[in-house]
């Protein structure tokens, strides 16, 4: 049987080794942090994605946590008013055969981790930082760092945007600033004044930022996610660097009363400066040889369309199946044949970086309509009126692969 190596245990690293593993694969995870863990914060589940979970079996573990938010509000950050909607719950059901849903990521790493361990077959290993790799007709050898090397047959780089392996295989530099800053925090709705709780996704467009809220862990919190322009000094890639509520308020002053109030309740932010890559040009940039990159590691993006982990998620359905279907985990003897391995890894690419690429530019330009300010705004409030629910319905995402 072949072996699959993974570098990297977030959301795109459990994903790959559980679908992996469901298609037969022997696999080893290894992860650089002293425990599996995420960050506090939510993330939005579009159908395609929640399609690939239900699939691996999740929906009951799913159900369990997640918020299911009746629809995606959009509103004048200034004035308030409402410029768009887009109704989730049972229409997006019908419309795409899985529900939208809204969950803190802490839960879908553990419902990840847990099915893993559930599953069997894949060893985990933690405090195991990757350093290098090095191929060969016959496999793959990872170098971890203090010394230790392990062989398998392909290597997954799901080590997020400053992926090692990455920066190996393409030697293209690292994500760069995007000067815009996320300030990101959670609040029990329990704590909120009535007004303030809430069971939709709601988008505050203004100029030159935007805030995002919507519930999770069953609706008993609130998510919220402030964007504003500026830059920062030092290294913000990390989400330990607490955000200055002052600072984020004095931003957001000619902001609406509702959503300076809502911003004023929460007590307290993590900022990150986002960073960000251009679009895929390329296979190459998804998989070559026996690696294959996956998630962030392949394609950082911006989360104005809410879809990093998503297009993680559906990274490794995709890997897996080929895989499986190339019959490299039949135990046919794949493995010493390098360039059929590489054949299927192409496979993988090819059916992912277009999607991929498309999302990322997609990203990109709902951060320019997101924070357009003057006739461009005016423009964008208008075409919203006009064209309803087709302009914030997205069929070619949420349809899936
Ligand atoms: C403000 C914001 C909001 C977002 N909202 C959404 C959303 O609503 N929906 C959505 O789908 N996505 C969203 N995203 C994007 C999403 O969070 C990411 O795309 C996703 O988490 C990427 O997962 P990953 O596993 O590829 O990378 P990471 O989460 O970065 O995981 C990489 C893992 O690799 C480990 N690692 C790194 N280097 C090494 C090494 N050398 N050796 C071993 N291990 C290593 C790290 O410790 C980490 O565990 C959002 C992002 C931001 C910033």
């Amino acid at each position: 049987m072949s072996k699959v190596l993974i570098a990297g245990g977030g959301i795109g690293g459990l994903s790959a080794a559980l679908a992996c593993g469901r298609a037969g694969a022997e696999v080893a995870l290894f992860e650089r942090s002293v425990k599996f863990s995420e960050f506090g914060a939510g993330i939005q589940l579009s159908p395609n994605v929640v399609k690939v979970l239900y699939g691996w079996g999740l929906q009951q573990a799913l159900d369990e946590v997640v918020a299911f938010p009746d629809r995606l509000q959009v509103r004048s950050a200034s004035s308030g008013t409402e410029l768009g909607v887009l109704r989730l719950g049972d229409v997006m059901n019908q419309r795409y055969g899985a529900p939208y849903l809204a969950i803190h990521r802490a839960d879908l790493h553990a419902l990840l981790l847990a099915a893993l361990q559930r599953q069997g077959g894949v060893a985990l290993h933690l405090r195991s930082s990757v350093a290098s790799f090095e191929e060969s007709e016959t496999g793959v050898a990872l170098q971890l760092e203090h010394d230790q090397q392990v062989r398998g047959d392909v290597l997954v780089g799901a080590d997020g945007g400053w992926s090692r392996i990455r920066q190996q295989l393409l030697a293209d530099g690292t994500p760069q600033p995007t000067g815009h800053l996320a300030y990101r925090a959670l609040i029990s709705q329990a704590r909120l004044p009535m007004h303030l709780r809430s069971s939709q996704v709601t988008a505050w467009l203004g100029s030159q930022m935007h805030v995002v809220q919507y519930p999770v862990r069953r609706g008993e919190w609130l998510n919220v996610v402030a964007i504003v322009h500026g830059r920062v000094q030092g290294d913000m890639s990390h989400w330990d660097h607490s955000g200055n509520a002052a600072d984020l308020q004095q931003r957001l002053q000619g902001c609406c009363k509702p959503l300076k109030d809502l911003i004023q309740a929460v007590p307290s932010w993590r900022l990150w400066a986002l960073s960000i890559r251009p679009p895929m040009r390329s296979a190459a940039e998804q998989a070559f040889g026996r690696v294959a990159l996956l998630g962030d590691a392949a394609h950082p993006m911006v989360p104005y369309l809410a879809q990093g982990a998503g297009m993680a998620i559906e990274d490794a359905a995709v890997l897996a199946r080929v895989l499986g279907q190339g019959g490299l985990f039949a135990g046919k003897g794949l493995a010493d044949a390098a360039s059929q391995v590489q054949a299927l890894l192409q496979q993988y690419a090819q059916q992912r970086w277009r999607r991929n690429a498309r999302v990322q530019a997609t990203a990109i330009r709902n951060g320019r309509i997101f924070h357009a300010s003057g006739l461009v705004a005016l423009g964008r409030n208008m075409a919203m009126k006009l064209q309803g629910e087709g302009l914030l319905d997205q069929p070619w995402l949420y349809r899936g692969t």
